[in-house]
């Protein structure tokens, strides 16, 4: 199995990324023996409270460069400053610009457009690792879409399109939103109901999307519409996927107020009679759920690595916080009541982890099935809530207390449960394709 390795982006220059990361090639199991041959046979690779450790199991020397240049970038970010863009519902746009000028923004977008042409897996330790620092989706939904969004252009856009489009999408000069979500079908996308119809060169477009995340400073969107009625028969034809500039003359765009993830926007979109170039459509007409679905399996992994991220910061605060806080006469970290659900908690982020990178390779080695990407995500999401929660009881009173910090990881540790999937429809897809049970809806 061929992976790419990537020498640690802190030791190079900017310019020579690129080029080495095409260049260089290793097994992942040489690299994997590498990095136990580097350490004592009982060393504890990485302790929960340490901040963004580099040597964790399973990682290969591409993913730990990206691990640790990532790591850099972000130790410059505190909770207090994710706490302020949150509270203030401002986007982060010091992180945004930070990484995009370090080149990290088309980490797996292909080289020929100014990317990295890097893969999932390592793009996957980009977004854990913005997560982890405390920024939790906050920092990584500011750059979510920018990251990998734009995978069904790179795969079935035109070259003039994706010179268009691509370049400065990475190079941080536009930024874009994803437009599927309707407000009358829900996850039921094959049902959606904005529709686009052809006059000429332009396509005129009505209807409405809800949810769409960072539409207030997103430049452009890669919006699902319907370009031929409904057909029983045929579900998944009839969608088209167009990349077009947000027109706010044309768009009416209102933002949501939410729960949690609050410095980056997410928004109602309506719209009467926009008028899109037909230059705009992306592959062919029709064909657009194909298109979206190719991305989605990438997708889960990349927000459970987020999930996962969300999950280990609140370890990290609680170790920290459960060895100092004492009562009774000891830390409470030493109460076993205290002790063991943080054990327990680990070891399902840990299980977690190693679901989502292995389906991040499997990904990158050209496996398009699901279910690993989607049970991945599950445990991910559930673990992450789950250490979040412990991290608020552990904190008692503290826990509620905004100054802690972890009722904002709590409040972010939410988000992955609900989208871009819910738990339910994961389960749905694991009874169906791998239990070979009936669909019940
Ligand atoms: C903060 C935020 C940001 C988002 N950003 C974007 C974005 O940028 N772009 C975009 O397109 N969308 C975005 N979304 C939308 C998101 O993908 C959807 O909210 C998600 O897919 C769930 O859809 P829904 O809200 O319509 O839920 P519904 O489809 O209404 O489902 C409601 C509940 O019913 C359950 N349910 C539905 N059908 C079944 C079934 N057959 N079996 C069992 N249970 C079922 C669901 O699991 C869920 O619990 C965002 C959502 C949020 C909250």
């Amino acid at each position: 199995m061929s992976r790419r390795i990537l020498r640690p982006a802190s030791l190079l220059p900017r310019s020579s990324l690129t080029t080495w990361s095409s260049r260089a090639t290793a097994t992942s199991s040489k690299a994997w023996t590498c990095a136990v041959n580097s350490q004592h046979a009982r060393r504890i690779h990485a302790r929960a409270n340490e901040y963004l450790p580099t040597n964790l199991p399973e990682w290969n020397e591409s993913q730990r460069g990206v691990r640790e240049a990532i790591a850099k970038i972000c130790s410059q970010y505190t909770d207090e400053y994710w706490m302020e863009k949150d509270t203030e519902h401002k986007f982060p746009w010091e992180l945004y610009n930070d990484l995009a000028a370090n080149g990290w923004l088309g980490i797996c977008l292909p080289e020929e457009y100014g990317g990295s042409g890097l893969g999932i897996s390592e793009a996957a330790v980009m977004l854990q690792t913005i997560s982890e620092s405390g920024a939790c989706m906050n920092g990584a939904s500011s750059v979510h879409m920018n990251i990998f969004g734009l995978e069904p252009v790179a795969k079935f856009g035109t070259k003039e399109q994706k010179e268009r489009w691509l370049v400065p999408l990475i190079q941080g000069k536009e930024r874009a939103c994803f437009g599927v979500t309707e407000p009358n079908t829900g996850l039921d996308t094959l049902r959606l109901q904005s529709i686009a119809t052809k006059h000429g060169d332009h396509y005129r477009i009505k209807g409405s999307k809800v949810f769409i995340s960072t539409a207030q400073v997103a430049e452009k969107i890669l919006l699902l519409v319907r370009t031929a009625p409904f057909d029983a028969n045929k579900p998944s034809h009839g969608l088209s996927l167009f990349y077009t500039d947000l027109d706010r003359s044309q768009v009416q765009i209102t933002e949501i107020p939410k729960m949690g993830r609050s410095a980056v926007d997410t928004n109602t979109l309506f719209f009467e009679d926009w008028k899109v170039p037909t230059e705009d459509l992306v592959g062919q007409e029709g064909e657009g759920f194909k298109m979206i679905m190719h991305g989605m399996n990438a997708e889960r992994i990349l927000v459970g690595a987020e999930a996962l991220g969300i999950g280990y910061a609140a370890l990290r605060r609680t170790s920290h916080y459960v060895n100092e806080r004492v009562v009774f006469g000891n830390p409470i970290g030493k109460y076993q009541g205290i002790q063991h659900p943080l054990a327990e908690c680990w070891m399902n982020l840990e299980s977690a982890r190693l679901m989502i990178y292995l389906a991040g390779r499997m990904y990158d080695d050209g496996y398009t099935d699901g279910e690993y990407a989607n049970a991945g995500k599950f445990l991910a999401s559930e673990s992450a809530f789950k250490a979040a929660e412990r991290a608020i009881m552990s904190h008692g009173g503290m826990g509620y207390a905004k100054e802690y910090h972890v009722e904002r990881y709590l409040r972010e540790a939410t988000l992955s449960r609900i989208a871009p999937v819910s738990g339910e429809m994961i389960k749905n897809y694991i009874g169906q394709k791998v239990l070979g049970l009936p669909k019940s809806y």
